[in-house]
């Protein structure tokens, strides 16, 4: 079977290793840093139902509610099964309702009306004076664990696991590649390896992979902040109930509350600073929705870098989708042999594989059906 070198050891990596061993592919994945030190492990946990893209990223929305109910079924003690709520605080959240929920149908999300007593009952730390709300699947995952369950399937049905093994260069011939030249940075030693099909998973930095292979990639490095604070505040997830924007998410994780997010767009991912003045403002947006915010002690504060396909006509980067794209370089670049994936979320990171491997077997002639959608993954204790 074809090897295939798989760079970035991202939750994206990690399914789409799981999804090729278990299509019979010959497996290695290089990542510079520890697993899962790039984003993935630096998200909310957010497991989206979808709700908060179903106005404006309908497809996204279709996305995350479908695989949202996939993930719960195939890595459940990643899971807290705790539901989230869209919280109406003024008139202009009222009106937004109608179309929030009609759009929530169409995308198949299941979206329960609350009056604000029933949604105080389930959360009394909510501000006193909403209006009203709407309840949805959302849910908290573990930004680690999940993605662990991935590697540790992954690796025990075959795939090689690189970890501080970062790619370097290409090596090309006739038009393809057909190397790559690892940094291992636990021995500082330079070595090459030669795949017959190259992965490129790196997140916000596949367009400095691309700048490694002479192309370009239309990749927008987005970072945004976020803060946690002790305690617990809320058992559910909670999200304003208005056009997605800053500071409307607090996800509940363990004993903790992460208050998100900002976005500004970026232009080197390695070179991201933490906005002195964001976290603040996350605080003072967030003890709206939950006024105990306000009085929590912060536990920390810090940057994750999303992967947005880069555009144009965006004029606010809240505007930009957060679906996916598999870019193969041989159609985009006449370069064969590499294949990009950019955007989609960390909920998504399964249906981007799935995408992948398809890509991958016809790329290959190949007809091998995916079976991650039911396949039960082992637990993350399983990789250590
Ligand atoms: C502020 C914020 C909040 C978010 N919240 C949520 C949320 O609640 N729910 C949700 O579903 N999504 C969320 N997301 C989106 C989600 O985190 C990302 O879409 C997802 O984690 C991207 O995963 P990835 O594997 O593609 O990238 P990454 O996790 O970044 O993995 C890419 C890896 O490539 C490695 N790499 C880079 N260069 C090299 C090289 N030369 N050689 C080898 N390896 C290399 C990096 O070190 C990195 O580990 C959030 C994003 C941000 C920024």
């Amino acid at each position: 079977m074809e090897h295939i070198i798989i760079i970035g050891g991202g939750g994206t990596g990690a399914a789409i290793a799981h999804d090729l061993v278990l299509r019979g592919f010959e497996v290695s994945l290089f990542e510079r840093g520890e697993l899962l030190s790039g984003t993935t492990g630096r998200h909310h946990g957010l497991l989206h139902s979808g709700a908060r893209y179903a106005v404006h990223d309908p497809a996204a929305a279709r996305e995350c509610i479908s695989e949202n109910k996939i993930l719960r079924r195939i890595a459940p003690q990643a899971i807290e099964q705790n539901d989230g709520l869209f919280v109406a605080l003024d008139e202009a959240d009222l009106d937004y309702k109608p179309l929030f929920l009609e759009n929530c149908r169409a995308c198949g999300i299941p979206a329960r009306e609350l009056t604000a007593e029933q949604a105080l009952a389930l959360e009394p730390e909510l501000n006193p004076s909403l209006k009203a709300a709407v309840q949805v699947p959302d849910a908290t995952m573990d930004a680690w664990r999940l993605p662990l369950h991935f590697y540790a399937t992954a690796r025990a049905n075959g795939a090689r696991i690189h970890n501080f093994s970062e790619i370097i260069g290409f090596s090309q011939a006739e038009g393809a590649v057909t190397g790559i030249r690892v940094l291992d940075h636990q021995s500082h030693r330079e070595y090459d390896v030669r795949g017959d099909l190259f992965v490129n998973a790196a997140g916000a930095w596949a367009g400095k992979i691309c700048d490694l292979a002479g192309i370009q990639l239309p990749i927008q490095p987005g970072p945004g902040v976020m803060v946690a604070v002790n305690d617990r505040l809320t058992n559910m997830v909670i999200n304003r109930l208005h056009k997605a924007g800053e500071g409307d998410i607090i996800v509940p994780q363990r004993k903790l509350t992460i208050l998100g997010t900002s976005i500004w767009l970026a232009d080197d991912p390695d070179a991201v600073e933490l906005p002195k003045d964001h976290g603040p403002r996350l605080i003072e947006l967030g003890a709206k929705l939950v006024p105990a915010v306000k009085k929590a002690e912060i536990h920390s504060m810090w940057c994750a870098v999303r992967p947005l396909i880069a555009q144009a006509e965006a004029k606010d980067p809240q505007e930009i989708s957060r679906d996916f794209d598999c870019c193969d370089h041989k159609q985009r670049d006449n370069l064969e042999g590499l294949i990009s994936v950019i955007g989609g979320k960390a909920t998504t990171l399964r249906l981007m594989a799935e995408k992948i491997a398809d890509l991958i077997c016809r790329k290959t002639g190949r007809n091998i059906a995916c079976k991650t959608k039911t396949k039960k993954l082992l637990h993350y204790r399983m990789f250590y």
